[in-house]
């Protein structure tokens, strides 16, 4: 995959809430083009459960329904204004029993990703007409470098977990093969998992 492809893929993908079981609130893209995480990043520090599930956020008492998000400390006034905004992003968040959290696909009217509308993409992409696919590379690295790191810092390497989050069935379990200990996600096979930490050891050293 080269870097506009992947950057085009960032861009499109949007996961549309059902029961909200599946996606988390603040590390999916659940509102067009916010990353909750990334757009509150105060409001993110300050909240108790970071990698929880949309519905483990949505309180029903009765007829009652809110949000009901829990924070260490009482927000400073100045802090209150993130809060605000993201409140109000949260409004666009609407959780439905009857369905499954799914992808959707921004780039076409039906939301559902289609060779051809990524193909479109991919023809004002090349053409430099999309100026949000601007400024992201800096030519440090080698490409392939470069696509691992956005993907790592955007939460999108296909790890085992992610794969499964999404409903691919996987010919083994989800256990990292590497060491067995442990589910593969991107924490684990890139810090936590012992063999990449041998391997952070030798590249310090080097
Ligand atoms: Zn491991």
């Amino acid at each position: 995959m080269d870097l506009l492809k992947a950057k085009i893929l960032e861009e499109g993908i949007k996961v549309v809430v059902g029961k909200g079981n599946i996606s988390r609130l603040w590390s999916d893209v659940l509102v067009e083009g916010v990353l909750l995480k990334e757009a509150f990043p105060r409001v993110y520090t300050l909240v108790v459960n970071k990698s929880g599930y949309v519905r483990d956020f949505w309180k029903v008492t009765g007829s009652l329904e809110k949000w009901d998000i829990a924070f260490r400390r009482t927000l400073f006034d100045w802090e209150l204004e993130q809060w605000t905004g993201c409140r109000d992003c949260l409004k666009g968040i609407v959780l439905r029993d009857t369905i499954q959290d799914t992808i959707g696909w921004k780039f076409n009217d039906n939301g559902k990703f289609t060779v051809n509308s990524m193909s479109r993409c991919l023809e004002v992409g090349n053409s430099g007409e999309v100026g949000v696919f601007d400024g992201v590379w800096q030519g440090l690295c080698p490409s392939k470098i470069e696509l691992l790191v956005w993907q790592l810092l955007h939460d999108r390497v296909l790890v085992k977990e992610v794969l499964q989050k999404f409903g691919l069935q996987l010919d083994d379990s989800v256990e990292c093969p590497l060491c067995s200990d442990g589910v593969e996600t991107i924490d684990h096979l890139f810090l936590n998992c012992r063999w990449s930490w041998r391997l952070w050891q030798l590249c310090m050293k080097w």
